[in-house]
């Protein structure tokens, strides 16, 4: 049959069939773009497409698209949240590794950050206190707010201790 061509996908004998005209959704990182118009192949067993040339054409582009997007959004996250811990590139990079002008890069997009990168920066976004707990000290502020924000969570974990020695008879 003309109409029919076996799947590359699955080897179904029962082939392809011919499918035009459809609206296909692409999905990236919780963005979503829609392709309308495509045209191909598909395999009834496996929902294996193979698209017509153009339509290739049309779903990559808007594939990349996607990607772009999906890196921009990326890269301005980043930086608010830098910005909003109080972090200069230098020190968020000596946090994270990749190298003194990893951040310059990952917010100019001339490189990605690694997926752990995005994580821990989303974890400080929502818990930024954690910070002090992976800062290494010399990265930390100089002068009068880094020495009150050491002396307060002395004096909280001080507070801690004693509340529960007070269960202990002196
Ligand atoms: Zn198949």
């Amino acid at each position: 049959m003309a109409n029919r061509r076996s799947c590359s996908a699955c080897g179904d004998k029962r082939g392809m069939a011919r499918f035009e005209n459809e609206r296909f959704t692409i999905e990236h990182a919780g963005l979503r773009k829609t392709v309308d118009g495509l045209s191909g192949w598909r395999c009834g067993a496996c929902d294996e497409v193979v698209f017509d040339p153009e339509s290739a054409r049309l779903y990559a582009a808007a594939g990349d698209e996607l990607l772009l997007q999906s890196r921009k959004r990326e890269q301005k996250e980043l930086k608010r949240i830098r910005q909003k811990l109080d972090l200069t590139q230098q020190a968020a990079a000596e946090i994270t590794g990749g190298g003194h002008n990893a951040f310059s890069r990952y917010e100019r997009g001339t490189a990605q950050p690694l997926p752990a990168v995005m994580n821990l920066f989303r974890i400080l976004d929502r818990h930024p206190e954690l910070l002090r707990e992976i800062l290494p000290r010399r990265v930390r502020k100089r002068g009068g707010t880094a020495s009150a924000t050491t002396r307060s969570t002395q004096a909280r974990r001080r507070t801690v201790r004693s509340a529960g020695s007070q269960k202990i008879p002196l």
